[in-house]
C-alpha cells in the first residue's frame, strides 16, 4: 500500500485490494490541522473500522477474529424469540452475553441448529437473580436453564482454565479427565476450552459481531473438524469429543483433520470409564439424529463402537452376510428412515434389536451350562445381557422394560395357531415385536423368514384372509398339549396399531 499527501486534509492511497486489482482512495487525514477535516476524518476512521475485521492472538495462542455485523451472515431474525430475550435481558442488567457453539455454526451452515446455547460472564447465582423462570442445573458444569415451557435455553458462565483452585472447583482423575469444572474466565479462556475452532464462534449481542477462534469461520467454509489445543490432551480431559468429532463429521459432512482423528485409535478405550448415565444421551445423539448409519460405522473404524457396545462388537463379523451385521445395519437404516420421516423412535426398541444376538448367545450359552430349558435359559439372559449393556450405557428402566417385553414377545411367534394369533396382535406391543421379527428375517432367512411371511400376510390380510391363515398357523412347542376343544374362534378382530 502506498499513501502520499496531496491537498492540505486529503490523503490518497494506493491499495493492492484483495483480489489483486488495484484501488485509489482518497481519504481524509487524520493528522490535519483542520479540525473540520479532522472530525470527518475520526468520524470515517470508525466507519471503517466498524467494518474491517479485527484480528488478535489469546494468550495461549488461539487467533481471534471479531467480524462486525456488516461481514457476516447471522441476522436476529435466524435466533429463536427466547434466546433473544435471555441475550438482551443479560446484556441490559450490564453483563457481556454471546450466542455461542453449535447455535452461530448451524446458522452459518444453513441448518437449523437444534438449540440455542448462551454465555455470559454473570454468575450462576447472578442468572438466576435475573431470571424468575430459572433453574441451577449441573455438578460437573454449573448451568442455569431459563425454563419457556418446553424450550430451555442453556445459559452457561464463561470458563477459565482449571488451576489449582481447589477441588471443589475443579477436578481431574488420573487419566486426565475432568471431573468437576467450575472455573470461570473469560471469552478467551472459555474459547480455549471449547472442543472444535467450528464450536468456538461467539455471537456478540451487543454489537452483533462474531468473535471466532482459532480460525473456526475458516474451518467452516472448509468443513474442517479441528481441535482447539492439543489433541492428546483435549481427549483425555475429555474421551467424549471423540464422539463428538464423529458425530459432526457425519451431520455437518466435514471431514475431521489429521490431528483430530489420529489420537482416536489409540484413545478410544478410554470411552469405558465414562459414566454409564452420560453416555446413554450422547448413543442417543449419534444414533437418532438421522445419521446412524453413517456413525456406526465410523465409530466401529476409529474403534469406539467396541468399549460402549462389547457384547454386539465382539459378534460382529466383517461379512456383510453375516447376520449380526447385518442385524445393525438394518437397525441403522431403519432408525434413520423413521428420524427422516418424522416418525417416532424409541430406545426401547432400538435396545432391543441391537443386542438381540448377544441375548441369543447368552440364552444358548445358559442352555447347554447349566441345563436349563431353552425357554428358562432365555430368560436368565434377559436379565444378564441388559445388566452387563447397561455397565457401558445406562438404559433406563421406562425402556429396558419394554426392551424385554419385546424380547419376550418373539417366542410367541412361533404359537400362531387359531386364536393366538388373533389375541398376540391386539397385545399391544406386538407392533414392535413383529418389526424386530422382521429385522430378524431379513438377517437370518430360513425358519425365522417363513415365520414372518406368515405374520405378513396374517397382519395384512383382511378379517376372512386372517381366518383361513390362522387354521394354517403351528401350536409351537410349549402348547403341544393343549386340546383343540379349547380353540375358540376369535369374536374380535383388529389390525395391530401403526
Ligand atoms: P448440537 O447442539 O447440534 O449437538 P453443539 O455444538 O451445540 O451441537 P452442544 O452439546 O449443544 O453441542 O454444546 C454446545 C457447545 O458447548 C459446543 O458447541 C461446544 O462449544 C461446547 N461443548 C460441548 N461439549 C463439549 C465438550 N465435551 N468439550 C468441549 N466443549 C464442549
Ligand atoms: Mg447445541
Amino acid at each position: 500500500m502506498a499513501a502520499n499527501r496531496f491537498p492540505e486534509g486529503i490523503l490518497f492511497k494506493l491499495y493492492l485490494s484483495y483480489d489483486s486489482g488495484l484501488i485509489l482512495s482518497l481519504t481524509l487525514d487524520p493528522c490535519s490541522r483542520c479540525p473540520i477535516f479532522r472530525r470527518i476524518s475520526q468520524f470515517c476512521k470508525q466507519l471503517f473500522d466498524d467494518n474491517q475485521n479485527n484480528t488478535e492472538t489469546t494468550q495461549a495462542g488461539l487467533s481471534l477474529e471479531v467480524v462486525a455485523r456488516k461481514h457476516h451472515a447471522i441476522s436476529r431474525k435466524q435466533i429463536s424469540e427466547n434466546a433473544i430475550k435471555v441475550l438482551y435481558r443479560l446484556h441490559k442488567a450490564g453483563f457481556k452475553a454471546y450466542l455461542v457453539g453449535g447455535g452461530v455454526r448451524d446458522i452459518l451452515l444453513g441448518l437449523e441448529p437444534k438449540d440455542f446455547d448462551v454465555v455470559t460472564n454473570a454468575t450462576p447465582e447472578e442468572i438466576k437473580k435475573l431470571f424468575r423462570n430459572c433453574r441451577l442445573v449441573g455438578r460437573r458444569f454449573r448451568l442455569a436453564h431459563i425454563v419457556f415451557g418446553r424450550d430451555v435455553i442453556e445459559v452457561a458462565t464463561l470458563r477459565g482454565h482449571h488451576v489449582d483452585s481447589g477441588e471443589k472447583i475443579s477436578k481431574t482423575n488420573a487419566e486426565g479427565r475432568l471431573l468437576r469444572d467450575n472455573v470461570y474466565g473469560t471469552i478467551d479462556e472459555d474459547a480455549e476450552r471449547r472442543d472444535f475452532t467450528v464450536n468456538a464462534l461467539y455471537y456478540d449481542i451487543s454489537d452483533f459481531s462474531i468473535h471466532s477462534y482459532g480460525g473456526g469461520l475458516q474451518d467452516l467454509e472448509s468443513r474442517t473438524l479441528r481441535l482447539i489445543g492439543d489433541p492428546q490432551k483435549r481427549y483425555r480431559e475429555d474421551p467424549v469429543r471423540m464422539l463428538r468429532a464423529v458425530r459432526f463429521a457425519t451431520k455437518l459432512g466435514m471431514s475431521i483433520d489429521k490431528g483430530a482423528s489420529e489420537p482416536i485409535y489409540e484413545l478410544a478405550p478410554l470411552l469405558k470409564d465414562i459414566p454409564a448415565a452420560r453416555m446413554y444421551e450422547e448413543i442417543l445423539k449419534l444414533f437418532f439424529n438421522g445419521q446412524a448409519q453413517n456413525n456406526f460405522t465410523m465409530m466401529r473404524e476409529f474403534g469406539l463402537f467396541e468399549p460402549l457396545f462389547p457384547l454386539i462388537e465382539t459378534l460382529l463379523k466383517d461379512d456383510p452376510k453375516d447376520p449380526v451385521a447385518k442385524m445393525a445395519n438394518a437397525i441403522m437404516r431403519n432408525t434413520d428412515e423413521r428420524v427422516n420421516a418424522e416418525k417416532s423412535v424409541t430406545p426401547a426398541f432400538f435396545y432391543a434389536a441391537m443386542l438381540w444376538y448377544p441375548l441369543s448367545q447368552r440364552a444358548d450359552d445358559i442352555a447347554l451350562e447349566s441345563g436349563l430349558s431353552l425357554y428358562d435359559a432365555f430368560y436368565a439372559a434377559m436379565g444378564d445381557v441388559m445388566e452387563q449393556q447397561c455397565q457401558t450405557i445406562s438404559i433406563p428402566r421406562r425402556f429396558s422394560t419394554p426392551a424385554k417385553d419385546i424380547w419376550q414377545l418373539q417366542l410367541r411367534f412361533d404359537r400362531n395357531q387359531g386364536t393366538r394369533a388373533f389375541k398376540f396382535i391386539e397385545h399391544p406391543k406386538f407392533r414392535a415385536a413383529y418389526d424386530l421379527l422382521l429385522l430378524r428375517a431379513e438377517a437370518e432367512g430360513g425358519n425365522v423368514a417363513k415365520s414372518a411371511a406368515w405374520w405378513k400376510s396374517f397382519v395384512e390380510g383382511s378379517e376372512e384372509q386372517r381366518s383361513v391363515i390362522a387354521r394354517s398357523g403351528s401350536k409351537g412347542k410349549g402348547n403341544r398339549n393343549r386340546s383343540n376343544s379349547r380353540r375358540r374362534s376369535p369374536k374380535k378382530t383388529s389390525k395391530p396399531a401403526e
